[in-house]
């Protein structure tokens, strides 16, 4: 290691979609920035191995399930045939694009891309190991301000960790190396249910275990039920209630022993398994412990409204520092962490952060969500507008979305969205701008939404909470003290 320094005034590490926004933000500031990660781009977890290449694959399962079912209207498509290599070599060139152009955008900016990992020798100065892939070697780096931006890794569980390629984390999953003919999905959350829609749609018989009484659990149930009605039929087994509590690895596959309310009375044999039982943020930073920067209970560092850390020069951003662990949350936090060094006026305080899960349908919300107002006891009107009297969702063939409002009953404002539907995700942009806003149910239902489209769900909804929805005639029930539906 050399014995001088070179220095920055901002230090981000991990190039995530928090890192990344970061440092871009920091140096379009004027700030002299460095983004330090041992990939070749920045991309972080997001655009590698999560969100990017996850969605590439749900959208091939899109286009299988629509073919499939276009049948019910009269269009019989052959059986397809699935090209592996070129699905696989198609979602990685989409992931070799989008993290070439944040290295080009990196350039553009000046930001000085480090490749390589960082450890803390005390609260101004990093060392910084090369990666291999790069140039090798040490070297110290002092910085005014660092922003800790490094993500989570998938949770695992010691009954569940069989080390052999049959058993796959959401990592080795995007691979899709083969297409089994079994897959048990341990836990039914977000990954679970999203990957397992991918390898369904690619013909394999999927089974999903979850230890809570539903899929998704803290989700909406209004929300999560079309959704499991659907899931009933692409996958073939569900079991709720239920764990697995031993795995063996035989010739065939993995002999997998259950318990629970649904558990098979006999071990069952799958030739794969994915385990998605959750994330766990990466605080154990090297060198951390030479800083004040405190890490909680939960492994999350301890951050204030600004994302500073116990240590005034250090802040923390994203997975890291606590929950939701979504990309866009660690994007607006990182903005928000640069704009406080920059000396600006601002904390990070959202009304709303959307929470998408890109099944087939989706279910997308922000804002109050209905367990969370019966869970602190506040009166709240519900308003729902199915999507059997959308115009639009039945000429898509999807009827069984739902959109609803959770609206204060005195001021009448809306406090949250909830939809759930083919295209669920891009809807709830609304419901964002509505709950930030402080939008009026008389907002979104004099604004007037184009026809036809599933975005007039979200003013149906606001029609439906004035009892006056064109489509739906349902007299409005309140139920005091609790949500009402
Ligand atoms: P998750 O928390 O969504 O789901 C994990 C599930 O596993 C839970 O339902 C839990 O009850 C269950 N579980 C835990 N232990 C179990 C056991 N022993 N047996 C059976 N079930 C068990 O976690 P995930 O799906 O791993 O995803 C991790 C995080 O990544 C998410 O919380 C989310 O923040 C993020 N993510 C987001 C998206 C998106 O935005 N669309 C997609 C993927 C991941």
């Amino acid at each position: 290691m050399s014995d001088k320094a070179a220095s920055t005034q901002v230090a981000v590490i991990g190039a995530g979609p928090g890192g990344y926004a970061a440092a871009f933000l920091a140096a379009d500031l004027g700030l002299k920035v460095a983004l330090i990660d041992p990939e070749v781009n920045p991309g972080g977890v997001c655009l590698y191995r999560g969100c990017i290449p996850s969605k590439a694959l749900l959208h091939a399962a899109r286009v299988l399930t629509e073919a499939r079912e276009a049948a019910h209207f009269g269009i019989d498509f052959a059986a397809p045939k699935i090209d592996l290599d070129k699905l696989r070599a198609w979602k990685e060139g989409v992931v070799t694009k989008l993290t070439g152009g944040l290295g080009l955008l990196a350039k553009q900016r000046a930001v000085d891309y480090i490749r390589g990992e960082a450890a803390f020798l005390d609260a101004r100065t990093l060392a910084i190991k090369r990666a291999p892939g790069g140039q090798g070697g040490e070297e110290r780096l002092a910085f005014e301000h660092a922003i800790i931006a490094t993500g989570s890794r998938p949770a695992t569980i010691p009954s569940l960790s069989l080390s052999s390629p049959r058993v796959m984390d959401s990592t080795s999953a995007l691979d899709i190396t083969d297409v089994p003919k079994t897959l048990l999905v341990v836990g039914g959350g977000y990954i679970g249910l999203e990957l397992g829609t991918v390898y369904a749609a690619l013909g394999t018989r999927v089974a999903v275990v979850e230890m809570m009484d539903g899929l998704l659990p803290g989700v909406d149930r209004d929300l999560v039920g079309p959704l499991g009605k659907r899931m009933e039929k692409i996958f073939a087994a569900t079991m709720l209630s239920t764990k697995v509590v031993e795995m063996k690895e035989e010739k065939d596959g993995v002999r997998v022993r259950f318990e629970g309310a649904q558990a098979p009375a006999e071990p069952q044999v799958f030739e794969k398994v994915l385990v998605a039982v959750g994330r766990k943020p990466n605080s154990r930073v090297p060198g951390l412990e030479k800083t004040k920067v405190a890490v909680g209970e939960r492994g999350f560092i301890t951050v204030d409204l600004h994302r500073r850390t116990a240590e005034p020069s250090i802040y923390a951003i994203g997975d890291v520092a606590g929950e939701p662990m979504l990309a866009h949350k660690a994007s607006h936090e990182g903005r928000t962490a640069v704009e406080v060094i920059a000396g600006h006026k601002v904390a990070f305080e959202p009304q709303a952060i959307p929470a998408v899960v890109f099944t087939d349908p989706e279910i997308a919300w922000c804002g109050l969500t209905e367990e969370q107002a019966k869970r602190e006891n506040r009166t709240v009107r519900v308003a729902r507008f199915p999507w059997g009297a959308s115009g639009r969702a039945m000429t898509l063939d999807r009827p069984e979305g739902v959109t609803k409002l959770l609206v204060d009953p005195e001021s009448e404002r809306v406090l949250g969205v909830g939809i759930v539907g083919s295209g669920a995700g891009e809807l709830i942009a609304e419901g964002v701008l509505a709950v930030e806003m402080a939008a009026l149910a008389s907002d979104v239902k004099l604004s007037i939404h184009p026809h036809p489209t599933l975005s007039e769900t979200v003013m149906e909804a606001a029609e439906v909470f004035f009892g006056q929805s064109t489509h739906v005639y349902r007299p409005l029930k309140v139920v005091q003290g609790r949500a009402g539906l």
